[in-house]
């Protein structure tokens, strides 16, 4: 396997208060909804958008003597996605209820994995430019529940439960405090995104609310958290809070900043941060006090009397392993180290999967350079004009690739190309056929290119004195040579020859 390619780590973000100098640590827990058509522990639908209530059995609804029977598939997917951040797996995991009340929350409690989760430690490395990245560790995925929804805004007196949602596979994926600014967060959130859409283990709708991210801020002075890495001591860091919920790249940006200057004007009044929970108001651009920081012991916790322990056998994981597909770190080394692409390239050329399977379709066989450029400058310019997605791309790997080899092949120039590109675009067809079809041909033939060039030094002979004296005006004998030719002639032979004839 390739090495990731080398990069440095990027600056902290800094906020200059009236009393120095803050950084700004931050921490994520990313709830990302396994993408399984069936619940985690029931075999009800998971559709987006149904009829409320209408994907809800008998164990969702907690009705009295109902079991809970895990879906093996669901178990696989965190098992993958613990694969593809490189983390540890656990071969054993329990299930633990994590007791509240909740109106859309029927059983009372959430079924989900405090002490002994699926997946341990594991990392992502978060590109922020080419040779800058920033690598966030993974303290641990574990399985648990979604919960149904609350809906306030139907009626004015009363409210509505929707259930579709209770009982549905989530991972929560937890950082540990390694991300220093706004912008890290959101690549971060978008890196767990790639990789798990990558993986097929959540499709990252984030509009949807399949994946979502509590965000954990705090701020302390330069060098605290230097100090906090060497120790390992959480205590040299400044008291967090937590902002819930967010399912926005932009907001959790926005988010953050506003709750780190929050923290600061706080601390320089001579105040300090409480530990809480707080909701983001996009309209507002601030945070509020959703509740203070509840703590495990207020949920009590307790081993889920219903489920065994999960065992799982290192063959199965092995498998699993051994079938997991390129992940984007990787590709994106391969795309540079093999293909010879810029970094540049090869992160826009990978940051979406079927982006990427058309690149590769379109460079197998070919010059990966050129492939590039034509893949990311005419597709990927033409697609974003007309708000398009790859998958309904009008022009497929195959006839890409076809105008790339009548390129290769010297038939068509450059400019025919685009042409070509145009027609394929708005008309379909196959490159060759069309390219012979409407006598798309750069003349090559050397006798035809001299006897053009003869004849229009024959007409200009002041024009010939001309470029004589100064060589740079020979270009004027190459353009009335394409002209004359209808822009078939190959424009280097025709160059070329030009300077020939001319002495030059
Ligand atoms: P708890 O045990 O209270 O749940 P954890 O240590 O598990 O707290 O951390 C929960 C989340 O908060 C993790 O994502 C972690 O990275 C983040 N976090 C912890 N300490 C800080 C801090 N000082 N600043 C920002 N985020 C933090
Ligand atoms: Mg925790």
């Amino acid at each position: 396997m390739l090495d990731h390619l080398s990069y440095t780590a990027p600056e902290a973000r800094v906020i200059s208060g009236a009393t120095g100098d803050w950084e700004l640590v931050i921490g994520l827990e990313v709830h990302a909804q396994v993408a399984s058509n069936a619940k985690l522990f029931s075999g009800a639908s998971t559709t987006f958008g149904a009829e409320p209530n209408s994907n809800v059995s008998f164990v969702d609804a907690a009705m009295p003597g109902m079991l809970p029977v895990i879906n093996e598939f669901c178990v696989e997917q965190a098992v993958r996605t613990g694969l593809g951040l490189k983390a540890a797996i656990n071969l054993i995991s329990a299930f633990d209820r994590k007791n509240y009340f909740y109106p859309d929350l029927p059983q009372g409690y959430q079924i989900s994995q405090l002490y002994h989760p699926i997946v341990g430690e594991g990392e992502v490395i978060v590109d922020m430019a080419p040779g800058v990245a920033r690598r966030v560790r993974i303290e641990r995925i574990h399985l648990e529940q979604d919960a149904g929804k609350s809906i306030h805004d139907m009626d004015p007196a009363l409210s509505f439960v929707d259930l579709n949602r209770t009982g549905v596979a989530l991972m929560e994926i937890v950082s540990r405090p390694d991300i220093r600014g706004p912008e890290e967060a959101a690549a971060y959130v978008a890196k767990l995104r790639q990789i798990m859409r990558y993986l097929g283990t959540c499709d990252g709708n984030m509009q949807n609310g399949n994946l979502r991210a509590d965000v954990n801020v705090s701020v302390c002075r330069p060098g605290d958290y230097e100090r906090y890495q060497a120790s390992g001591d959480h205590s040299v860091l400044g008291t967090r809070c937590e902002i819930k919920n967010m399912n926005s790249l932009r907001f959790i940006q926005a988010a953050i900043e506003h709750e780190a200057r929050r923290q600061i004007a706080i601390i320089e009044d001579g105040g300090t941060v409480v530990q809480e929970t707080r909701l983001y108001d996009p309209d507002r651009g601030e945070t509020r006090s959703m509740r203070s920081k509840e703590e495990a012991h207020d949920y009590r916790y307790f081993p889920d009397p219903d489920l065994l322990p999960l065992e799982l056998d290192q063959a199965w994981v092995d498998d699993i392993a051994a079938a997991l597909p390129e992940l984007p770190d990787e590709k994106k080394a391969r795309f540079v180290t093999e293909l010879g692409l810029s970094e540049y390239d090869a992160g826009v050329l990978t940051a979406e999967v079927e982006n990427a399977d058309f690149f590769e379709s379109v460079a197998a066989g070919r010059d990966g350079k050129q492939a590039a450029n034509w893949v990311i400058n005419d597709l990927f310019g033409r697609l974003r004009k007309e708000g398009l997605d790859i998958g309904a791309s009008p022009v497929s790997a195959t006839q890409l690739g076809g105008i790339l080899d009548l390129i290769g092949s010297g038939e068509i120039s450059g400019k025919m190309a685009k042409d070509l590109f145009e027609i394929v675009w708005t008309e379909g067809g196959d490159p060759a056929e069309i390219a012979a079809a409407r006598g798309m041909k750069q003349v090559t033939d050397l006798g035809a290119i001299e006897a053009a060039v003869d004849e229009i030094i024959a007409a200009n002979p002041a024009q010939v004195e001309k470029a004589k004296a100064n060589p740079k005006l020979a270009g004027w004998f190459t353009g009335q040579v394409l002209k004359a030719t209808g822009g078939k002639a190959n424009p280097a032979a025709v160059n070329q020859i030009v300077g020939q004839k001319l002495g030059l």
